[in-house]
Formats: structure tokens, C-alpha cells, sequence
């Protein structure tokens, strides 16, 4: 494979391979946080993301839900199809945290069933707006396909999770269109992109121990990877 780098996200470097419809997507030994304002370099980081999205992606396909994910050639890296990003982050809700608790009167553990779909503007330069369905429309992107895809996904994931006795509260997708115009879920599934609980409780196993400062996120994940790799 030739290593041109391409985009260089803020946990993740893209790459072109000598295949001109795929990308090799190393995950770094990198966390941000707070829009890029707070950020570390946790030894070992980049490989349990790596390691939690690729048998998350693998469930899933073998599920039918169509991923960019392809293959694991290395302990950091995935090949995956090149797709073109939608810029529109796709927030799946189950129990009520984060920014919903912030900016509405909804209290931290309210459950949301059916599950609450939102769209957020990919746009760090704008700090990634809560947009109306009507304005994803409006930048041209049918809403309806991503709906439908993200609850399947959420269905999914919620069953495994929930075999782990953890619940799993929200999560972010990103979908992209490969060269045939199909659109494929893309980026990453690990516990950077989701909250996860043990259940009935608020013990955290994700990111939210970054952002508050309350614990080593390393051995959160590879918990959470190593109970994947119990059940599936
Ligand atoms: P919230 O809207 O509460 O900030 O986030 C909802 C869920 O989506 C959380 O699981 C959070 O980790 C994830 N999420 C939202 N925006 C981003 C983002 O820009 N990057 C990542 N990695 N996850 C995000």
C-alpha cells in the first residue's frame, strides 16, 4: 500500500492506498475534547478504538447494515471504501445526557423510547449547531435514509450492549456515499463516538471520563473490548 496521508483528523489520520476507491484510516494515540481545547495522548488509545469499531463494524455487516469498514491490516489501522462524507453527524439518543440535558429542560437519565434521532452540522469552525430536519433537507440530504439506518444500527448495538450489562445511552454517526452512490455508515464506532453505562447505573465506560476528568479511558475501553469479544 503507498501512504499518502490525506486528511488529518483530530484522533484519526486518512491515507490513500494503492486501491483509488479505498483509504487506510489509522486511529492515534490522541483524545480531544471541548471542540479541540483539551487534548491527550493516552498510550494505547489508538489501538482499542481501532480494535472496538472494526468488530463493531464486522457485527454490523454481518447484520446487513451496509459500513465503509473492509479489513484490519494492521493493530491501528482499518481499510475501509473512500466515501464521500455527508457533513451531517447523526446523534442517536436513548437515555437523556450530554447536550440535550444542557440545553433543554429534559433531565440526565430520562428515557427516550422510541429513540430520539438528531442531526448536528459537521462543522468544527461553527461548533457543530443542532440543525431542523428541514435544514439537513434544505442542504440537500435526505433525512429519511439516515434515520432508518441509525435506528437499525441502534438496534443492534443496544442488543449487544445490553448482553454486556451495559446500557448504551447515545452514540454519533457519520455516512458517506462510495463511488456507486450507495451510502455506506463511516467514521468510527467505539467509545470516543458513544456513552455507555453499566446498566441501570451511571458508571461511565467512554469519553465522558475525558471530558470530566474522571478516569483513565485506556482501561475503560478495553474493558468494553473485551467483553465485546465475549459475545460476539
Ligand atoms: P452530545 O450531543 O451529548 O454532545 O453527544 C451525543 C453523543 O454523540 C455522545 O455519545 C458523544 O460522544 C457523541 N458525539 C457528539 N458529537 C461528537 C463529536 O464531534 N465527536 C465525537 N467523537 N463524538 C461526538
Amino acid at each position: 500500500m503507498s501512504d499518502t496521508e490525506i486528511i488529518q483528523g483530530k484522533v484519526k489520520t486518512v491515507f490513500t492506498t494503492d486501491k483509488p476507491d479505498q483509504v487506510l484510516i489509522q486511529y492515534e494515540d490522541r483524545v480531544t475534547a471541548g471542540n479541540g481545547e483539551k487534548i491527550a495522548y493516552p498510550e494505547g488509545k489508538g489501538n482499542v478504538c481501532c480494535l472496538i469499531s472494526a468488530v463493531l463494524f464486522e457485527h454490523l455487516e454481518k447484520r446487513g447494515i451496509r459500513t465503509h469498514y473492509q479489513s484490519l491490516p494492521t493493530w491501528k489501522a482499518m481499510a475501509c471504501t473512500k466515501v464521500e462524507i455527508i457533513p451531517v453527524e447523526v446523534i442517536c439518543r436513548n437515555i437523556a445526557a450530554g447536550s440535550i440535558v444542557r440545553t433543554t429542560n429534559i433531565g440526565e437519565g430520562t428515557l427516550f423510547n422510541p429513540p430520539l434521532v438528531e442531526f448536528f452540522l459537521k462543522d468544527d469552525s461553527k461548533n457543530d449547531p443542532l440543525l431542523t430536519p428541514d435544514r439537513v433537507r434544505l442542504m440537500g440530504v435526505d433525512t429519511e435514509p439516515l434515520i432508518e439506518n441509525t435506528l437499525a444500527v441502534n438496534n443492534e448495538l443496544q442488543q449487544l450492549f445490553t448482553l454486556m450489562g451495559i446500557d448504551l445511552v447515545d452514540f454519533k454517526l457519520e455516512y458517506g456515499y462510495n463511488n456507486h452512490g450507495d451510502l455506506l455508515l463511516a467514521d468510527e464506532l467505539s467509545p470516543d463516538n458513544m456513552r455507555l453505562w453499566k446498566k441501570g447505573t451511571k458508571e461511565r465506560f467512554d469519553k465522558d471520563l475525558f471530558r470530566k476528568g474522571e478516569g483513565d479511558i485506556v482501561e475503560a475501553y478495553k474493558y468494553i473490548l473485551k467483553e465485546l469479544r465475549k459475545f460476539i
